[in-house]
């Protein structure tokens, strides 16, 4: 990080007025990456607040701090948070690098006063914050807040919660510790972790083992009914529509990893799941290999995210954002298929 000093001697001033967000819909490590700094935050005496843009799931509601977050877009809550954020002192954006992906809250942390920083992972950063921990490589945007509580010289205000927080995300960005970006410094990281009091059994317990019967069911229905194998492009994809979340009363949260199992088949090396959400169609991608769903995602479906997972949104319909899906599969057919072919070998 540029400028390490200066933020240092920032964090180590007087007390500070602290927003703290990040993207909509936070999953483990957005949550996980807030409520640690949060944690941490706190115990240097600072005024800090965490202002998710919507709700996340009910899966993460352990994690320390997590009762005191602010949701945006709940309607009694908007005015208190529009007013945080143009008295903060300093705005700390975690796991987004797009003001897009805070949705109707963008503009008033453009519009702040507040002094930026911004910690993040995903790649085609907008440059809009003054400090800037940003890596493309790094597994985690919860892997990066362990990096700066250590260079700002804190380890030791690691406790057991903020390094469970930390933990929880590392876990579910790197797919349990099997994606390729699951590095020797990521396991590192995580015995420090360890050390520092994280129950790592606990953490996946409480994330992975959280299923209520309804979703279990909802992810039976799916597979059963709704997945479909496209091999001639090493394609699987599943869409569900209103009517199926309503069936199977789907909450936020209960859809994810769903896109895992499409992408799990042998030889699929691009998956997708389309669902359609009040405000929008949304898509989950995900890939193999060097096929860049990001790109993918980018250049179709107005998202982004990483090379291998990445999320996009459509304001066609349900049916017809299939049909467009489908329709862009044959111009990628080539690649598809060596990736797949190579991926065999
Ligand atoms: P998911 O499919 O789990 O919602 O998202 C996969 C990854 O892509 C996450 O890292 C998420 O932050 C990112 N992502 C999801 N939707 C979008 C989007 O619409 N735009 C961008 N830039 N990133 C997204
Ligand atoms: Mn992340």
């Amino acid at each position: 990080m540029q400028q390490l000093q200066e933020f240092k001697q920032l964090i180590n001033g007087s007390p500070l007025k602290v927003v703290i967000t990040t993207h909509h819909k936070p999953d483990a490590d957005a949550l996980g990456s807030s409520l640690a700094l949060y944690n941490y935050l706190i115990a240097k005496g600072h005024d800090a607040k965490v202002i998710a843009p919507t709700d996340y799931p009910r899966f993460l509601n352990w994690m320390k701090g997590q009762a005191d977050v602010l949701v945006f877009n709940e309607e009694k809550q908007t005015a208190h948070c529009t007013a945080l954020i143009a008295e903060a002192d300093l705005i700390c954006c975690l796991d987004f690098s797009a003001l897009s992906r805070i949705n109707e809250m963008g503009p008033f942390v453009a519009e702040s006063k507040a002094v930026k920083l911004l910690v993040d992972h995903h790649l085609n950063p907008e440059n809009f914050a003054q400090y800037e921990l940003w890596d493309s490589k790094a597994a985690a945007t919860c892997e990066l807040i362990y990096d700066l509580i250590v260079m700002l010289g804190d380890e030791a205000l690691i406790d057991k919660e903020i390094a469970e927080c930390i933990y929880a995300g590392i876990m579910t960005d790197t797919g349990s510790f099997r994606h390729p970006v699951t590095s020797a410094k990521v396991h590192r990281t995580i015995a420090g972790l360890i050390e520092r009091g994280a129950d790592n059994s606990r953490v996946h317990k409480l994330v992975y083992d959280n299923n209520n019967e309804a979703r279990l069911r909802m992810l039976g229905y799916i597979l059963l009914n709704r997945l479909v194998v496209l091999k001639e492009y090493a394609t699987a994809y599943i869409a569900i529509t209103k009517d199926e979340l309503k069936e199977f009363n789907s909450m936020t949260g209960d859809t994810e990893g769903f896109v895992n199992y499409a992408l799990s088949i042998e030889g699929i090396v691009l998956a997708a799941l389309i669902i359609d959400r009040t405000e929008a169609v949304k898509i989950s991608f995900r890939s193999t290999g060097s096929f860049s769903v990001n790109k993918f995602a980018r250049n179709h479906f107005n998202g982004g995210g990483h090379e291998n997972a990445s999320g996009g949104r459509s304001d066609l319909s349900l049916d017809e954002t299939v049909a467009k899906f489908l329709a862009l599969l044959p111009t990628y057919q080539e690649e598809l298929l060596h990736v797949s072919e190579q991926l065999n070998n």
